[in-house]
């Protein structure tokens, strides 16, 4: 009955695009899981309430350069990637930009009085996947629901239509004729799939055509013409980055030169080399200091949001008697420890912590933050990976997708636009898809 229910699960994902490349680039499902997490309907809401708020908190930092500037300066004497796009900042044309990013949390029983409260993991502002899927899991389950009789109310999930629409309504305010988008993409993606969603559906529901290209072509094949960026001759109102987060995607000067045409020209961006930076973890580490986040936002918001804000240090700060540095050796389970980079697997934990601790010197412990380890009371589900079902103790993660618009002087549009359930086995760090790490899923209410 069971190996029925996966081969039927599996066949859905095939027929309706549930797929991506696995890293020898054979076509495969992408990694599911079976049945949707359960979530109190009053923990979504409280999720769902702050995402107009954090919207704004991060579209202000994103906007203050002197911010960015004087946070990160200790960074980037060691991270050359983060120094380089504060060099950017300079340079770059920031009179509108559009915001669409992903906030993830982990739900934690902190006093096991059963009262799950969501801790944030991050506030992802570039290169934000599965827009496209994570909608089409949602359907894979309103499918499967029916089947496994499961319990609760499966949660409507469809962020690929605020995305899109976001992404029409920006290039209409350009007020150009026939502009295009650029998807500024990695020349091998495994989630193509997930990115071709958005082009498909930008096409059929505002007509608008999309031309892919990695950095290095944008500076052999661009050029800015009264102020527009121009590819192939083809006016660009909006470039979407789904590459350019990572040192990898810039091995070349090439490459460089196409980010800062980009840059320099009126394209709107999405996100903008700004958004990009107050996406730093050494920025969410800094706006968890007392008083910071009151700089930008009402001191009502700001208790709000702070609920949900796990402990964060710089390695040097004193907490209580002791360094966070000294917290984080004597119990390093309790910590991770974050550089400043996007997409997965740069975290470190537990023992590998503690090596990478000790070989710091003065100027690289500036460059990492250590965050409290968020440790989620988990449930038990069944994970489908490569058409192979396994029952497994597991952690959810859930993001809460949004759009922004900052024309210049306001903020035009500020949405929820949906949600991203990743669900990965307990003992796995991690949490990216891509990188192998998380099932993803939707959820329900009970
Ligand atoms: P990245 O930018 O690489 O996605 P994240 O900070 O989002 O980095 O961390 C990657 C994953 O590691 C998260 O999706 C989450 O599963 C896990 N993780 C990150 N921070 C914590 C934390 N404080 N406690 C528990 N798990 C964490
Ligand atoms: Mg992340």
């Amino acid at each position: 009955m069971m190996k029925e229910i996966i081969l039927e699960a599996v066949d859905y994902c095939f027929t309706n695009g549930i797929v991506k490349y696995n890293s020898q680039f054979v076509l495969t499902h992408a990694p599911i899981c079976l049945s949707p997490f359960q979530i109190p309907e009053e923990v979504l809401d409280s999720i769902v309430a702050l995402t107009p708020v954090y919207n704004e908190l991060m579209v202000k930092v994103g906007n203050n350069r002197d911010f960015l500037q004087e946070h990160l300066k200790a960074v980037a004497k060691t991270d050359l990637f983060i120094k380089k796009l504060l060099d950017l900042l300079s340079e770059t044309d920031t009179s509108h930009h559009l915001q669409i990013s992903r906030n993830d949390f982990l739900l934690t029983d902190d006093n096991n009085s059963g009262l799950l409260i969501p801790k944030q993991v991050e506030f992802n502002t570039i290169s934000n996947s599965f827009p496209y899927l994570s909608g089409k899991v949602y359907q894979l389950h309103q499918y499967m629901v029916k089947r496994l009789h499961c319990q609760g109310k499966l949660v409507k999930n469809d962020p690929l239509e605020g995305v899109v629409d976001a992404m029409g309504e920006v290039v209409t305010y350009y007020d150009v004729p026939n502009t295009y988008l650029l998807m500024v993409v990695q020349s091998q993606e495994q989630n193509l799939f997930d990115q071709r969603g958005i082009e498909y559906r930008l096409l059929d529901k505002y007509g608008i055509q999309t031309i892919r290209m990695t950095l290095e072509e944008v500076a052999e094949h661009g050029c800015i013409r009264k102020g527009h960026l121009v590819v192939n001759n083809r006016v660009i109102a909006l470039t979407y980055f789904r590459a350019a987060y990572t040192p990898n995607d810039y091995t070349t000067n090439e490459a460089w030169n196409g980010r800062i045409l980009i840059e320099k020209s009126s394209t709107i961006k999405c996100p903008s080399v700004g958004m990009q930076l107050a996406g730093a973890k050494k920025i969410q580490q800094v706006l968890a200091k007392p008083g910071i986040i009151e700089q930008f936002l009402p001191a009502e918001l700001a208790r709000e949001i702070r609920k949900n804000f796990a402990a964060i240090y710089e390695l040097d700060e004193k907490v209580n008697s002791q360094t966070a540095f000294d917290l984080a050796m004597q119990s390093p389970h309790d910590y991770v420890l974050k550089p400043q980079r996007e997409g997965g697997g740069n975290n470190l934990y537990g023992e590998e912590m503690v090596a990478a601790l000790k070989g710091f010197n003065n100027a690289e412990k500036q460059a990492y933050i250590l965050m409290e380890r968020i440790k989620p009371p988990g449930e038990t589900s069944i994970l489908v990976v490569d058409k192979t079902a396994e029952e497994v103790k597991t952690v959810s993660e859930i993001g809460r997708y949004a759009t922004c618009f900052y024309d210049g002087s306001i903020i035009n549009f500020n949405r929820d636009i949906g949600y991203l359930v990743r669900t990965k086995s307990a003992n796995q760090n991690e949490g990216g898809v891509c990188a192998g790490y998380a099932c993803l899923n939707s959820q329900c209410v009970r």
